[in-house]
Parts: structure tokens; sequence; C-alpha cells
């Protein structure tokens, strides 16, 4: 009767639930997986800055604040380790707004190129201090659908890499146009680059390639992990096209 059964596919619904329920299940693993190793994540990261300051704290309430050089030292790190905890929070923020899908606003069409102009203009100070000029490219009219907010994001933490990453004095170069239909932004620089082995990787939240490099530079290494879901918000394309020593060019691809 079973071998009837199998030959007349009265059994295979059955089989493919079975497998259907399987691959759930593991899914579910695999998603309790990447959340436990975030908490982790994210509780290191969160300690390390806050055990700096309260450790400096403690060491000038006994004594070393009467010298006004070493006070001064301390204060500055300080200020670094707070600064580098409220980035921390904001992007820790920004990434579970997304994941329980809190829109910001629900503006329709983007003008592309306005968007990325009110970037330019709040990086102005960073681009001044680094002397990185950025020039850009817009076709006609590129509009995109979705929201604003999350758009400026995406383009700012791909925008601030390329800064971040660019030497001193480097140029920058950003490009909005239509091809098959689709619209293709691009953010390419000239700075360190990323070697091969680490593409794979880099969208991964708190992967960097140089931690300390990247800390210097004031990152959390959240930005690429934020670029990934918004561009997944969007139903967009991420590609990534890297030399090391020679530059990189990130291109987001609407559809
Ligand atoms: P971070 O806050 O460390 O910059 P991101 O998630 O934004 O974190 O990026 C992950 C890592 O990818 C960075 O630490 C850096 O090593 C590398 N990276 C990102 N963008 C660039 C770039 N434009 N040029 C070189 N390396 C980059």
């Amino acid at each position: 009767i079973i071998a009837i059964l199998y030959t007349s596919k009265l059994i295979k619904p059955i089989n493919e639930m079975e497998k259907q329920l399987k691959i759930t299940m593991d899914e579910n693993k695999k998603a309790e997986k990447i959340r436990k190793d975030f908490v982790a994540n994210v509780t290191h990261e969160l300690k390390t800055p806050l055990t700096s300051i309260s450790g400096f704290v403690e060491t000038l309430q006994d004594g070393a604040a009467e010298n006004p050089e070493i006070r001064r030292k301390f204060l500055d790190i300080i200020a670094i380790e707070s600064a580098r905890l409220k980035r921390l929070i904001e992007d820790i923020l920004i990434i579970s707004d997304i994941e329980n899908k809190r829109e910001v606003n629900t503006d329709s069409d983007i003008n592309v190129r306005e968007a990325i102009e009110e970037i330019l203009a709040a990086l102005e100070p960073i681009l001044e201090a680094k002397k990185v000029s950025v020039s850009t490219y817009f076709a006609y009219e590129i509009y995109i659908g979705g929201n604003y907010d999350r758009f400026k994001q995406l383009m700012m933490n791909l925008i601030e890499n390329a800064v971040k990453y660019s030497h001193d004095g480097g140029a920058i170069f950003i490009a909005a146009k239509k091809v098959e239909g689709k619209v293709h932004i691009s953010v390419k620089d000239q700075g360190i680059g990323i070697s091969e082995e680490h593409l794979p990787r880099l969208f991964e939240r708190f992967y960097r390639v140089d931690k300390s490099r990247s800390q210097k530079v004031g990152g959390t290494g959240l930005g690429l992990a934020i670029v990934k879901h918004i561009a997944a918000l969007f139903e967009a394309e991420i590609k990534v096209e890297s030399e090391l020593g020679k530059g990189s060019t990130f291109t987001v691809i609407f559809k």
C-alpha cells in the first residue's frame, strides 16, 4: 500500500511539508543564533568604552586631577569614549527601528540629487578637515520611491565611509544614473581599499577589516549592516568593487 501511495504521489505532500517544517526550524535556529551573537557583541562593544570612561574617572578622583596636563589628557579620552558610546547606541537604535519596521516617514518620491547634496552639506566639516574633494554626477531627474530618511541614512553611511577610509587630500566621486530602467548610485573613493577575502563579510554587524583603524576614524562596525538593512527595505542590491591600496566603489542598484 505504501508503495502505491508513493507512486501515486499521495505521500509526497507530507514529505514536502516535513521538509518545509525542517527548513523553517533551521531558519529559526539561525535567526536565534544571530540575535544571541548580536546581543553578546553589543554588550562587549558597549562595555569597552564604559570601562575606559569609569577607569579614567576613578584615576582622576584618586588624585590625577591635580595635574592639569594629565587632567586635560584624561578628560579628552573620556570625551572621545563618550562620543563612541553615543554613536554605538544611535546605530543600535537605527538597526532596531528598521527591524521593527518603524518608518521615520513614508514619503514616496525621493529626489536623489537633493538628498545627496544635503548629506554633503552635513559632511562639509569632515571633508574640510581631511581636505577630501567630492565630485558628483547626476543624470537628469533621478527619483526613487521610498522613505526619504532611510535613503539618506543609507547614502550617508556609504559616503561617510568613503571619507573615513580616504587618505587626506583624496577624491570621492558620486554618480547617480539610470541603467536599463534601474537607478544606480555609486560612491567611489581612492582610499585604502579592501582585500578580496574581507568582501563577503563586510556587511555583517561589527565586522571590521581593521578594528583599531575603524575606531580611530570613529567607526562602530555597524555602518554597512545598516546599509544592508535599508537596501533590503528598498529591495535594492549592493555591489562592492575594491582593490587594496587603490580604493573602493559601493554601488546601490534600486529596482
Ligand atoms: P565602520 O564603522 O568600522 O566603518 P562599517 O560597517 O561601516 O563599519 O564598515 C565595515 C568595515 O568595512 C570597516 O571597518 C572597514 O574596514 C571596511 N570599509 C567600509 N567602507 C570602506 C571603504 N570605503 N574603504 C575601505 N574600507 C571600507
